[in-house]
């Protein structure tokens, strides 16, 4: 059951369409999950349309960013189609809509960057440049290496479990870190786990191997 809720201000800022468009996904995210978060949802944007109609009853204005994201998703083919033999686990339809047509068909057809043997990430692209949106896949027993924040990042469970040192964590779990927290997120020995996550800043690996891996990653990426 999930436990982990974004908070008033992100429930708020989403249902007044305010949110980066990044942070948004993540929050749309949790609502496929918590019947109890859609419903603030729900009730936060009828207050906000009747405040907005009470004080600008004539004026138009652009729909926010994520609707338009969703938009765009929706009339974007899908990148992938699925593969005969392709077990449930690779396909994305357990995902939340959200995540379908961004992430393809098929999560083996998605541009994976591995760091270490258990762990690999790839990023979404959602027209956010301010932030990395990205899937993070962690096997069973894997970790993400050990790093600090740089920035806020968000991540929703979407597959699996993983704890760290604040507790654990499950499908639906909105988990925030802030700005110079560290931690050492640990996939269950049993499941693999996929997350997504918004970072507003790239993060530091503490390990500097794990940092002379990435340097040279981006360095091939560079040439
Ligand atoms: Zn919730």
């Amino acid at each position: 059951m999930v436990r982990f809720h974004p908070d008033a201000r992100f429930l708020t800022d989403y249902a007044a369409g305010s949110l980066p468009v990044s942070q948004a996904l993540c929050v749309a995210t949790h609502l496929h999950y918590c019947p109890g978060c859609r419903l603030r949802v729900g009730e936060l944007t009828e207050l906000g349309a009747e405040l907005f109609m009470q004080q600008q009853p004539a004026a138009a204005v652009d729909g926010p960013s994520f609707e338009k994201l969703l938009t765009r998703i929706a009339t974007r083919p899908a990148m992938g189609t699925p593969q005969a033999g392709a077990t449930n686990d690779s396909k994305v339809s357990s995902l939340p809509r959200t995540l379908h047509k961004l992430a393809g068909a098929n999560l083996e057809k998605v541009k994976w960057n591995k760091v270490g043997s258990k762990f690999r990430y790839a990023s979404l692209n959602v027209g956010d440049r301010a932030r990395e949106t990205s899937l993070l896949d962690i096997k069973a027993g894997g970790s993400v290496p050990h790093h600090r924040h740089q920035g806020d990042e968000i991540t929703v469970l979407l597959k699996g479990s993983f704890s760290d040192q604040e507790g654990k964590y499950v499908v639906g779990d909105f988990i925030v870190r802030t700005k110079g927290e560290t931690h050492r997120p640990v996939a269950s020995q049993d499941q693999d786990c996929l997350c997504l996550a918004a970072l507003d800043a790239p993060i530091v690996m503490s390990n500097w191997l794990v940092r002379l891996g990435l340097r040279l990653l981006n360095r091939q990426k560079a040439a």
